[in-house]
């Protein structure tokens, strides 16, 4: 059986499936930009206010003549201003040339048609310069940026609309299992409710990743089969739960290799999840994980979501990591490396209770996963790598 660390690296291997793509701006959230973008243009596009006030030419002393105003939205580029002259002005909106500076609402008195300035800004104050931000022509964002709500504001500030992003995964889920039965329906006695696709799903929501389809299917060698076939002629990425164990019921391995899947690996020496298998065919990658919903979550956690990030474009890193002081103490070894649910506050992780791979409850309740290495006790007051979920 091979170590998680050499199933890591398998996997980041395998990952070769890079393709370009155009997105539109709105649903690019979570990609990484596949070329630079330069901007189309100056930002701001002409001079604009940045306070409500008046914009005035300067000459002597500090009255001056209203001869208007200027709202966000106008065009102002007719609008001159003699010495002595102030214009009523907006935040946003365009400044005139012959504007000396903005002064604000706040540091004014109005008197009839005519304005005394308390407090006389700088020369240029209050005014945003034409390009300040960025000038056309000019390198906005680069080749390999991650996307996030900021850099998609940004983009449509310049009057982007499409990005050129690195293609990500479409991921297929297949559930297997008889007993299965999709919540909400009533549940026969010896069925269970089918937890582990609408929980795969959630989580590539979290990671911004497309679900292409999510199946189920019995425990048939034929059933497995087509379902295999169906999914892994529409998507890039395949996760299976169920089935990829020793018993007389679990077809998935035998399935994935008649579909022409090419195993990498069979069984991790790890707790949770040591049935735990990787193959590819092509650039698709198939991840078929135990189908005890914990073990199916941590695996998750553990590898897909690294495959998923290289895949993106992005590095292959998986949840962030930190050393915490374990205010828990482990006195039974075991021969596999561990996953352990845990719950991380301040600088300090405490192990939950509850490590069984078929318990949900614990993994709902811990915001954090302990990685023990094999053979290895553990101390209250130890470090211990720690994987934040959230
Ligand atoms: P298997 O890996 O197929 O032997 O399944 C291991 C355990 O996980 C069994 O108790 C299954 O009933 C359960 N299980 C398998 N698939 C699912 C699923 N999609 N949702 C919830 N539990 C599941
Ligand atoms: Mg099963």
């Amino acid at each position: 059986m091979i170590s998680t660390k050499e199933a890591l690296n398998r996997i980041e291997w395998a990952i070769k499936n890079i393709g370009i793509q155009t997105m539109q701006l709105k649903n690019s959230l979570g990609c990484f930009l596949a070329e630079n973008i330069l901007s189309p243009i100056d930002l701001p596009l002409f001079d604009q206010s940045a306070m409500d006030g008046y914009a005035i030419k300067l000459n002597e002393g500090n009255k001056f003549k209203t001869i208007g105003e200027i709202q966000a939205g106008d065009d102002a580029s007719n609008v001159s201003l003699e010495n002595n002259h102030a214009i009523k002005i907006f935040t946003g909106a365009m400044c005139p040339d012959s504007a000396d500076l903005v002064c604000r609402i706040e540091d004014i008195t109005e008197e009839k048609s005519d304005i005394v300035v308390a407090i006389m800004p700088d020369r240029g104050a209050n005014i945003r310069r034409k390009g300040e931000q960025i000038k056309q022509g000019e390198l906005a964002l680069k080749k390999g940026h991650l996307i996030t709500p900021a850099t998609i504001g940004f983009l449509a500030n310049l009057g982007i609309t499409e990005v050129s992003v690195v293609a990500p995964p479409k991921v297929a889920i297949l559930s297997t299992g008889n007993e299965l039965c999709p919540p909400g329906q009533k549940l026969p006695l010896g069925k269970i409710y089918e937890s582990n696709s609408i929980m795969l799903e959630a989580a590539l929501q979290q990671y911004h990743v497309e679900l292409i389809k999510a199946k189920k299917t019995v425990d048939t060698l034929e059933s497995t089969i087509t379902s295999i076939a169906d999914l892994l002629s529409q998507s890039d990425i395949l996760i299976i739960t169920g089935g990829i164990s020793v018993g007389d019921y679990d077809y998935v391995a035998a399935a994935l290799e008649e579909n022409g899947v090419e195993q990498v690996f069979h069984k991790v020496s790890q707790k949770p999840g040591k049935p735990f298998y990787f193959g590819t065919k092509g650039g698709k990658l198939i991840f078929a994980l135990p189908g005890n919903p914990a073990a199916v979550l941590t695996c998750f956690y553990i590898y897909v979501l690294p495959a998923i990030q290289k895949f993106k474009g992005g590095s292959f890193e998986g949840l962030p990591s930190v050393e915490l002081v374990s205010s828990s103490k482990i006195e039974k070894t075991n021969a596999r490396e561990q996953f352990l649910k845990a719950y991380a506050l301040g600088n300090e992780v405490r192990i939950l209770e509850g490590q069984s791979s078929a318990m949900l409850h614990t993994f709902a309740e811990s915001n954090a996963i302990v990685y023990l290495p094999a053979h290895t006790k553990l101390e209250v007051g130890e470090k211990v790598l720690t994987y934040k979920i959230h």
